[in-house]
């Protein structure tokens, strides 16, 4: 590889890694698995290592984790790092072999080159518990902070979600003053449980326990994690000399003694007990009810984890061997053959139901038949399949029985019976009858109703199944003029459910620019490049006329998704469609137009009492987002006083000053935009 090749690769992999870390940490909803995510980090380290005059202070390998402005960002007092990791034992007996030679004791007092030549070093291995990293202070025994690791050095102050999780004690068993870090997970139990709940009512489920456990804890509303079931690993003390504690396993022990919640660890007197402990693990973690992604090793002496310090973004004193994705082999019993939003045919394995990853799995994507061609897939075959980033797993591999039989491949939609046509250049057949096949109407509603879209909460596939065949919905403005009386014709609709999807369609009119443009299912045009499109169109109006060359101008918009932005806006009916929206009252905010975004900048509310609709955290979350302040308490320099019921002496104050008064209906019409102040 040139210089040349490896600075264009590297360049490449920070823009993928940059963003599927903004995905994973910061919208808790990530598309690569972590093994892919892995693949990705490791190439761009070697990449690094071989060309270090190609490494940028902003790179990935330089940095931790991501931040979101939703919360109050605090400081972190000692940095939180990340940790390196490897997937074959080689690896960690380099690493091993590193931390020998950096303060390994010689042999005999002989000057050794090779690690065999030193004494070993007593390691700790822990189990890496697949959750989120947050710090916990206590100040003589009570709990007075929580962050998340945030980016290592500034935390989310997440302190009232945490106090709604029963293992992290509000008081220690010694008055001391003391800042611990662990891992909040959610149970495995709890996860299949709530991801059940999420689909009756129409939600997304989680990927994963881990990201319905980031999910839970970093929600404005601290109501929403205190009805999940979230629980802490506590696995590192912050060192401070008056404990007079030498050692990692003694500081553990010392946790418990508190009162924390710690995890079982091993000593371990050289790298061969380490890598029998990972052997052993592998399986036995299946066996435990909360996820584990690997084992994380530490040099047990805390004045030799002293002396061998940090890298950039991980201690050089620890490391995690990460176990391989979890596979296993069931029966295909058939296959389904699904048709999506854009015409695309996608076959779906029907399982013989089994247990992955802790839990029962009985359908796994085949991606297209070209995949069925490729794995040599029959029916009754035996196939591996491995849980991928989304819910449903994959197909990876096939072996015949005796009963295989050949999968008959469709040549026409299996929801309206149009001929399939295959597209020059593309793998995947298409259903063609883009107006009319009720699949493809009933996946755009959907994905229009989406959260990455037009959030409108309980409008999932269920209902909107129904309002396609009952013709309420044919497109997207349709949404927008249904009523009362039409909802409550659908099964399991009664008046409360009908009056909360009315609403939720309402609260959708005030909606972002990006997230519009991605509602409106445009070919290859998704999150991103809606984003991205967002970032250089003012509105939808600029947008409309954008050209064909203007658009493939802009980076990160190609050839074909300009051509297909271009064509989707040049079509009438299209336009149609957007306008009747926009006449049905659809307010479209661009929250990368600063003057229109941060249009309460300089004002303060304050907020006193209950309010009916928002808790206090997501008024003043709102609030800020639009670039007010929220202090707690009133003064001359307040604008506005928000009270609901029950309110306290600060409204008597707001009075007394003079301020202006405003109800939560002010306070609603004003984050909607259908108020100025
Ligand atoms: P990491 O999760 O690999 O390791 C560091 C973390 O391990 C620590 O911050 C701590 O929270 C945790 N941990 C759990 N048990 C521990 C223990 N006993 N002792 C010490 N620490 C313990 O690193 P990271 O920086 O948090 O995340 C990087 C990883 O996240 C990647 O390796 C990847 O797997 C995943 N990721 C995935 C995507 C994706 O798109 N799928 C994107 C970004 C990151």
């Amino acid at each position: 590889m040139t210089i040349e090749e490896a600075k264009n690769r590297a360049t490449e992999l920070r823009r993928i890694i940059d963003i599927n870390s903004y995905k994973y940490y910061v919208e808790d909803n990530p598309e690569l698995e972590d093994w892919e995510y892995d693949k990705l980090f490791r190439e761009l380290k070697e990449i690094e290592e071989q060309f270090p005059e190609l490494i940028t202070p902003d790179s990935p390998t330089q940095r931790v984790g991501g931040i979101s402005e939703k919360f109050e960002q605090v400081p972190h007092r000692i940095r939180l790092y990340s940790l390196d990791n490897s997937n074959n034992y080689e690896e960690l007996k380099a690493w091993y072999n590193r931390v020998l030679k950096d303060v390994g004791e010689t042999k005999g007092n002989q000057l050794g080159l090779f690690s065999s030549n030193y004494d070993d070093i007593e390691l700790v291995s822990e189990l890496k518990i697949d959750g989120l990293a947050i710090s916990l202070t206590y100040k003589n025994g009570r709990f007075v902070q929580g962050l998340t690791r945030g980016d290592g050095i500034i935390g989310e102050d997440i302190t009232n979600n945490l106090k709604t999780i029963k293992s992290i004690p509000l008081k220690l068993f010694e008055d001391v003053d003391i800042e611990v870090r662990g891992e909040i997970y959610m149970p495995i139990t709890s996860f299949d449980k709530l991801n059940k709940e999420q689909i009756e009512q129409n939600q997304k489920p989680f990927a994963n326990p881990r990201n319905a456990a980031a999910g839970s804890i970093r929600q404005l509303d601290p109501k929403i994690p205190a009805k999940r079931d979230l629980s802490i690993f506590i696995y590192t003390v912050i060192l401070d000399k008056k404990f007079n504690i030498q050692s990692h396993t003694d500081a553990m022990d010392f946790c418990k003694k508190l009162g924390f919640k710690t995890n079982n660890y091993k000593k371990c007197k050289n790298i061969q007990e380490v890598i029998d402990f990972c052997e052993d693990m592998k399986e036995k973690r299946k066996l435990l009810n909360y996820a584990t992604d690997g084992v994380v090793i530490k040099v047990n002496s805390f004045a030799k984890q002293n002396e061998l310090g940090f890298t950039a973004r991980a201690p050089k004193w620890a490391t995690a061997f990460k176990f391989p994705p979890e596979e296993v082999w069931t029966k295909l019993i058939d296959v389904d053959f699904s048709v999506g939003r854009l015409g695309i045919i996608t076959p779906v394995a029907v399982l013989e139901p089994v247990s992955l990853s802790g839990s029962v799995v009985s359908r796994a994507s085949m991606y297209n038949f070209d995949e069925i061609q490729r794995l040599d897939i029959s029916i009754n075959d035996e196939v591996l399949i491995k849980k991928a980033a989304e819910i449903i797993p994959k197909v990876i591999k096939s072996r015949k029985t005796d009963n295989s039989r050949d999968i008959i491949l469709p040549e026409f939609c299996p929801s309206c019976g149009t001929r399939l046509i295959e597209v020059e250049g593309e793998v995947a057949k298409y259903c063609p009858n883009k107006k009319q096949c009720p699949a493809q109407i009933k996946g755009r509603i959907e994905y229009f109703a989406s959260k990455q879209a037009m959030d409108i909460d309980g409008f999932g596939e269920i209902i909107v199944e129904q309002l396609v065949d009952k013709n309420y919905v044919y497109d997207f403005s349709d949404i927008y003029k249904l009523t009362e009386a039409q909802l409550l014709t659908l099964n399991l609709v009664k008046e409360k459910s009908a009056k909360n999807l009315l609403e939720a369609i309402e609260n959708s009119k005030n909606c972002l620019f990006s997230k519009f443009i991605n509602a409106l299912g445009i070919k290859l045009v998704g999150k991103e490049s809606s984003d991205i499109l967002a970032q250089n169109y003012k509105d939808i109006e600029e947008l409309k006329s954008a050209t064909y060359e203007d658009l493939k101008e802009i980076a990160g918009i190609g050839d074909k998704m300009a051509k297909n932005i271009y064509d989707y806006f040049k079509d009438e009916n299209n336009i149609k469609i957007i306008n009747e929206m926009i006449a049905l009252g659809l307010n479209i905010t661009n929250k990368y137009n600063k003057e229109q975004n941060l249009r309460l900048k300089g004002k303060s509310f304050v907020i006193t009492g209950t309010l009916d609709t928002l808790s206090r955290e997501e008024a003043q979350g709102k609030l800020k987002e639009l670039g007010a302040k929220t202090p707690n308490s009133v003064s001359k320099k307040t604008d506005y006083v928000v009270v609901g019921s029950s309110p306290g002496s600060k409204a008597a104050k707001a009075e007394e000053l003079g301020i202006t008064i405003l109800t939560e209906k002010d306070l609603i019409d004003i984050l909607k935009g259908e108020k100025n102040v």
